[in-house]
């Protein structure tokens, strides 16, 4: 569903991503790890093309990222994205907030987003908080209205960039369950997490990215017995 071919990006003279290849099926949870500046939101934002790459090829759900003819609008029907900042609209509620991206962006009635809107708030637990404003909200809630709000646009894939680095440990439990529950109902998901123990149980394959390649790839065993000296040392001292 997600292929990166030997991917370059730069900033200028700072090269981010220097040939990431990786793949992606159905159904699949991969895992991004590495130390800061190794490249990995960057790698998140070229899947949604939020950045562009300068050389090698993206397919998404079937469409050419890396083409200029992308058509944005139907890859970012496909694709959702959360990020560690929730951007909520303060003055909607909970529901509001999500019903308007299938109002808006897909184009449905009133009665099918309410419905929509029901069931991926069930979907995060928040069934009771609906009619709550962000503020009323705890950090760990603020973020699974997020996560519903992409949701609710019913994508393919979903990406999710360090969605629990800005919260404490116990609101970080409560979004981790909801991404595992996703996970186990079959959405494809690319995740960016500094949470190993999730990556290790959650994630069929975890990439490990160092100076912007993908330096170590593997699935559970790839925690238990890491080949690199560099994902050694990642291990070691924590990030
Ligand atoms: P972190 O764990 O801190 O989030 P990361 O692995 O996600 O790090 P990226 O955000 O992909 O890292 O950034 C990789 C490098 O690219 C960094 O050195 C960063 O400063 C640089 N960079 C990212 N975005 C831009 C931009 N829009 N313009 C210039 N430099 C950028
Ligand atoms: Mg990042």
């Amino acid at each position: 569903v997600v292929q990166l071919e030997n991917v370059h990006k730069s900033f200028g003279t700072l090269k981010v991503l220097d040939g990431v290849s990786f793949e992606v099926g159905r159904g699949e949870v991969t895992a991004i790890i590495g130390r800061s500046g190794s490249g990995k939101s960057t790698a998140l934002r070229c899947i949604d093309r939020l950045e562009k790459v300068d050389q090698g090829r993206i397919r998404v759900c079937g469409h050419e990222v890396s083409d200029a003819r992308l058509d944005l609008r139907q890859l970012r029907r496909d694709v959702g994205i959360v990020f560690q900042s929730y951007n909520l609209f303060p003055h909607l509620t909970a529901a509001e907030n999500i019903a308007l991206a299938p109002r808006h962006a897909r184009g449905k009635t009133r009665a099918e987003a309410k419905e929509i809107t029901e069931r991926v708030l069930a979907q995060v637990g928040l069934s009771d908080k609906a009619h709550s404003y962000p503020e009323q909200l705890s950090g760990g809630q603020q973020q699974r209205v997020a996560i519903a709000r992409s949701l609710a646009m019913e994508p393919q894939v979903m990406l999710f960039d360090e969605v629990t680095s800005a919260l404490d440990p116990q609101l970080t439990g409560e979004v981790l369950k909801v991404m595992a529950d996703l996970a186990a109902g079959g959405m494809t998901m690319v995740l960016v997490t500094h949470e190993m123990a999730f990556a290790r149980n959650v994630a069929d394959t975890t990439i490990f990215m160092h100076r912007g390649r993908v330096w170590e790839q593997g699935g559970r065993e790839m925690f238990d017995r890491p080949q690199t000296a560099e994902l050694k040392q990642f291990f070691g001292n924590g990030l």
